[in-house]
């Protein structure tokens, strides 16, 4: 980020009525704006593996259409080079991203070829856990009703967030292996939790409730903590005491809490109950592609990883997809939403909103790849959209 480091307790502001790069402190209140060099903001594009290229392409195409103030530069990072030359991230990879850039728009890893998947951790989780990105945010908006799977369901019954931690729990990848292979084997996942970790996501979550409103213009007013404390009574009790005292500071904000479990059957129940949901880092993982599910499946989702005041990351929330990689069938459109969501975070909220709107003309006109009902190509239905928000 530009213009050094910012105080613990500094928090990004909404962006738009503001100048860009300020952020609000407390306590004391002081405002501190950041000149940028360039009045451009720089993005860095790493497509990586499948349809990761496939369906950044389109929302490269996007991007330019808006003409928002953006520059862009690509790396190749992915399968293809770690098989060419051995490197997955070169050297000061995640430096040279923060100093130079103002945002990361990423596709997907992951690669038969690779069956380690060694490049994929080290450049994805490598870049959530050494850039700090701790708070991965998913909306989960349903745009039209013929997307969702349950009956019954309108498109404002399904607008929440989840807000997952990113740099902690089973993923950091602690624990072993003892006598592999033997019939005494033992296997150890660690799942490390911090308050550090825990408080600062929590108040994440509570800090978004209070700044985002809905799409129709309502206010948020709940934030879940779901967890399985009844069972992982170490980290759930963390969890817990972290959430109760951090509600305790946002009164207007009602806390709820739902184990885990009780929340998939809800989440399918009867969705129009979430509004922000906080969890740890894997519960957070399988509870957003169960909520992708909602919104018309993977394709559709976009996600955030973001770290206040830092270069943040964004992404699909689906993965490289290998089966269908290189057919011209992968759906563009949750790679376009998180460009629109990027810019958001930049503070272009005009184009954001207009890549928004022109998205949910798409999916209503059926102008879309076939997983959601069109018979549009990737690329056709990227074009469709770049050709709208273009004007
Ligand atoms: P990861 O573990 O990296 O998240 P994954 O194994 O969970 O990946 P994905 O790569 O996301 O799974 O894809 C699973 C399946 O979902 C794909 O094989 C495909 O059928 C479908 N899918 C995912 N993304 C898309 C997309 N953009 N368009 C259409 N279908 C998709």
């Amino acid at each position: 980020m530009l213009g050094g480091r910012l105080p613990p307790d500094c928090r990004e502001t909404d962006g738009d009525a503001r100048p860009p790069f300020s952020f609000l402190c407390s306590p004391p209140t002081e405002l501190i704006i950041f000149h940028p060099v360039s009045p451009k903001k720089r993005i860095a594009i790493i497509p990586g593996d499948g349809i990761g290229p496939e369906v950044i392409a389109e929302a490269v195409k996007v991007v330019q259409a808006s003409r928002a103030g953006v520059e862009m530069t690509h790396f190749d990072w992915s399968a293809n080079r770690y098989l060419a030359d051995g490197v997955t991230v070169p050297p000061d990879g995640f430096a040279m991203l923060e100093r130079d850039f103002d945002a990361i728009l990423l596709g997907a890893f992951g690669d038969p070829r690779v069956p380690s998947n060694i490049h994929a951790k080290e450049i994805l989780l490598g870049m959530r856990f050494r850039m700090d990105l701790y708070a991965n945010v998913r909306p989960v908006r349903l745009l039209d009703a013929s997307l969702c799977p349950l009956k019954g369901v309108e498109p404002r019954d399904i607008d929440f967030v989840v807000v997952r931690e990113n740099t902690e729990g089973v993923y950091v990848d602690a624990g072993g292996v003892f006598k592999t292979g033997t019939p005494d084997e033992v296997a150890v996942q660690e799942d490390i939790n911090t308050r550090k970790g825990v408080e600062r996501v929590v108040r994440y979550a509570f800090e978004y409730c209070e700044r985002h409103k809905k799409h129709d213009g309502a206010p948020r007013q709940r934030v879940l903590m779901c967890d399985k404390s009844n069972a992982m009574t170490y980290a759930g009790g963390l969890w817990q005491r972290v959430f109760k005292e951090v509600g305790r500071e946002y009164p207007q904000i009602t806390s709820q809490h739902m184990y885990v479990d009780a929340l998939c059957t809800q989440m399918v129940r009867d969705p129009r109950q979430f509004d922000v949901i906080v969890t740890n880092n894997m519960f957070g993982d399988i509870i957003t592609d169960l909520a992708a599910g909602l919104q018309g499946g993977l394709g559709m989702a976009a996600s955030g990883n973001i770290h206040p005041g830092k270069t943040s990351m964004f992404e699909p929330v689906h993965g490289s997809a290998p089966p269908i990689a290189g057919k011209n069938i992968a759906n563009p459109l949750g790679a376009i939403l998180t460009s629109a969501m990027m810019l958001a975070h930049l503070g272009l909220t005009r184009e954001a909103e207009e890549i928004e709107a022109v998205v949910l003309e798409a999916v209503r006109q059926k102008k879309t790849t076939q997983d959601i009902g069109g018979s549009l190509g990737t690329r056709e239905a990227g074009e469709w959209v770049a050709k709208r928000v273009a004007g």
